[in-house]
């Protein structure tokens, strides 16, 4: 049986098109996919048209073992997916009475008539099994087309196509070659633009396709992801292993997290090594802090409190972050106390931080780029990068 290592994604429905509904369903396929070992090569959104439906799965036909489609399997004249199948293979669909009869019952148990337009619902092709859909009057489809490729059409309401690929599709295409065993490791990295990730890993990203390094730009981190896939001689984890000791050669200092892991669940590790708690006093964030570390940090954070701007010292003077971190950490009943201040400088915000734990204080001070929101966000991440640096040492 042909191996499926590549898939291409269709998302059909005009909605799509005219940006009325965003596209969900293609990139949570496309991750599973991957995970699973399997190359996704393109993503594809159409309207609502027999041409352009049927055009795009005869091309995908000639290109990919798998196509997975969303949408179009609605009862009405636009839900034209299955007819597009039906061309791009070149079979004709008939009724399947056993399909009609369960969607008859369908109506009938809710005491509505069944209305005449729904009978292509119960279509399918020779080379065609119907996906039973728990959740709908749409059932998918599973064809084995020609070439050994399999195209497995889903309906576009979410909350059906997700049990029908997960729970129905999936397991069947785990029964044939799928995938090739991939394995990724990606490493979070702080203190680096991404061009200067990039300029340190140097060759490393361009060395070919196995393994592959990549970086990636994220709101909280730039991440380096290294991903390979078995060859001859090496299994992938090894290649992968090997990968990662040269990346961390030349990055490691900045990487502070490896996987899936966030601020909150980085430093909520070191605090629980240590059995720490933390003391939070933040001004001029708007709690943007406690929004980041807080939800994730549960009970290690032991107490926190947003001040505004203009907060002064109550015994008048300048405002000393060092004391206020140890006065937080001690009012707190905490090992470490953070105080952090946010203050608009220009078009950007100046942002300093003190910590204090048994060891003493710290401080630094930086710049985050962009003032409002989003400089209140990245004040919050410097915040996260210190802490955590500081815990780690
Ligand atoms: P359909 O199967 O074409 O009748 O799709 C019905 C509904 O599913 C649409 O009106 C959307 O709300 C939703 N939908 C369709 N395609 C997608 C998609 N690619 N991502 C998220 N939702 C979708
Ligand atoms: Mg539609």
């Amino acid at each position: 049986m042909r191996p499926i290592s590549t898939a291409e994604l269709l998302s059909v429905g005009s909605e799509l098109t005219v940006g009325e509904t965003r596209d969900t369903n293609a990139g949570e396929l496309a991750r599973t996919l991957t995970d699973n070992g399997v190359e996704v090569l393109r993503m594809t959104a159409l309207p609502d048209d027999l041409a352009a439906v049927t055009d795009a799965f005869r091309v995908a036909l000639g290109r990919a073992d798998l196509i997975v489609s969303t949408g179009g399997l609605g009862p009405t004249p636009d839900d034209l997916t299955r007819e597009s199948i039906a061309a791009a293979i070149g079979e004709t669909p008939s009724v399947d009475p056993d399909l009609e009869r369960w969607l008859r019952n369908l109506f009938e148990h809710r005491g509505l008539p069944f209305p005449t337009t729904n009978v292509k619902q119960a279509w399918r092709t020779p080379s065609t099994t119907p996906i039973p859909n728990d959740n709908g009057t749409a059932p998918g489809w599973w064809v084995d087309a020609p070439g050994e490729r399999v195209i497995v059409a889903l309906p576009g309401p979410p909350r059906e196509m997700r049990p029908m690929w997960t729970d129905w599709a999936l397991p069947r295409l785990r029964e044939r070659d799928l995938g090739r065993r991939s394995v990724a490791v990606t490493l979070r990295t702080t203190g680096l633009g991404e061009s200067m990730i990039a300029e340190r890993l140097g060759a490393l990203l361009d060395r070919g396709s196995n393994p592959t390094v990549a970086t990636y730009a994220r709101a909280d981190a730039v991440d380096v992801r290294i991903s390979a896939v078995p060859t001859d001689d090496m299994d992938a984890a090894a290649l992968v292993a090997a990968a990662e000791a040269e990346v961390r050669h030349l990055v490691g200092d900045h990487v502070w997290g490896r996987g899936d892991v966030t601020w909150a669940a980085a430093i909520g590790e070191r605090l629980a090594a240590r059995r720490w708690r933390l003391a939070v006093v933040e001004i001029g964030t708007r709690g943007s802090v406690l929004g980041l570390l807080g939800e994730g940090l549960g009970d290690r954070v032991a107490f926190a409190e947003t001040l505004s701007t203009g907060h002064r010292p109550p015994e008048g003077g300048r405002l000393d972050l060092r004391r206020l971190a140890e006065q937080v950490r001690q009012a707190g009943g905490a090992e470490v106390g953070l105080a952090v201040r946010a203050a608009t400088r220009g078009a950007n915000m100046a942002v300093s931080i003190a910590i204090a734990d048994p060891r003493g204080t710290h401080a630094e001070r930086r710049l985050a780029f962009l003032a409002g929101p989003q400089g209140r966000t990245r004040a919050a991440l410097l915040a996260a990068a210190i802490l955590h640096a500081r815990l780690r040492a």
